[in-house]
């Protein structure tokens, strides 16, 4: 088989600036906390672990007193600046500058009394971060379908999660507009994801069959895969290297590995040599 990696997947800008950030601290004190996941690929962040960073909840962080805790690239919402003033918690705020403009997007408008719609995914920790500079007051889906049983505001401001698709941001504005509604629509998808669109579908055509190299809680991963699976419907999504077997190709194919903004480079190498073994 020919095995080629895709040379513009992994990595976006803002994990690897909170990595580099984590991995310094942790060569010079041994150990760092960590507020969740400090990215979602299991496989990172296993080997972050192993040198030392310890992954807690935000159940954990009132218990802790006067220790180093990173915050990840997904930001974080007020309520947890103010625990760590409370217990002289030093925050190493790795939030992502493009996370961070769009909470303070978010706050000027909820400060201008806006009546404030987020289209993410419920529970993750951006949104979250999102929706808690508006004091808990705007309203996340991530399904239009889910609108239908709220009684929305005649007038509203519209963001969006920074990972989610453009084409279906673009679509529920569209639809939300035709309802009847005045929405002041706020493109807020990153660059780093959307820009990855065009040349994915690119990668994905060239290649008898795709090796899509994702953590399954991966947002940014399940928009890109999809534009694989559109692009080459022999696309795979894999999370690591036991759910790869020499069933799954045949013989002389080509194989295109790529992956989300979340999978490092190293794994997507794994997979890349171990198909070469195939
Ligand atoms: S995908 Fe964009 S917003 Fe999210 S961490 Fe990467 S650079 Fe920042």
């Amino acid at each position: 088989m020919r095995v080629s990696i895709d040379k513009d997947s992994g990595f976006c800008f803002g994990v690897v600036y909170a990595i580099d950030m984590a991995e310094e601290i942790l060569e010079e004190e041994g150990y760092l906390y960590c507020l969740g996941d400090i990215v979602h690929n299991d496989e990172e962040v296993a080997r972050l672990k192993a040198k030392g960073l310890r992954i807690i909840g935000h159940a954990d962080l009132p218990n802790l007193k006067n220790e180093k805790v990173l915050i990840r690239a997904h930001g974080e919402s007020p309520e947890t600046y103010r625990i760590a003033l409370e217990n002289n918690i030093t925050l190493i705020d790795a939030s992502c500058p493009v996370v961070l403009k769009l909470q303070n997007r978010i706050k000027t408008s909820y400060d201008d009394r806006e009546k404030i719609l987020i289209f993410g995914k419920h529970g993750h920790a951006e949104v979250i971060g999102l929706q808690g500079q508006t004091n808990n007051d705007a309203i996340v889906f991530q399904d239009i379908s889910e609108l239908e049983d709220v009684e929305l505001p005649a007038k509203f401001t519209l963001y969006s999660q920074t990972t989610k698709s453009t084409d279906k941001f673009y679509s529920i504005k569209d639809e939300l507009l035709k309802r009847g509604y005045e929405v002041k629509a706020n493109d807020t998808i990153c660059r780093q994801v959307s820009s990855r669109y065009e040349d994915l579908a690119l990668f994905a055509k060239q290649f008898d069959r795709i090796v899509f190299v994702s953590g399954k809680k991966s947002s940014n991963g399940k928009v890109l895969y999809e534009v694989c699976a559109k692009h080459n419907p022999q696309s795979y999504f894999v999370s690591d290297l036991d759910e790869l077997s020499v069933e799954m190709f045949q013989e002389n194919e080509s194989i295109g590995v790529c992956g989300a903004t979340s999978t490092p480079m190293w794994l997507m190498q794994q997979v890349k040599e171990k198909l070469e073994g195939f």
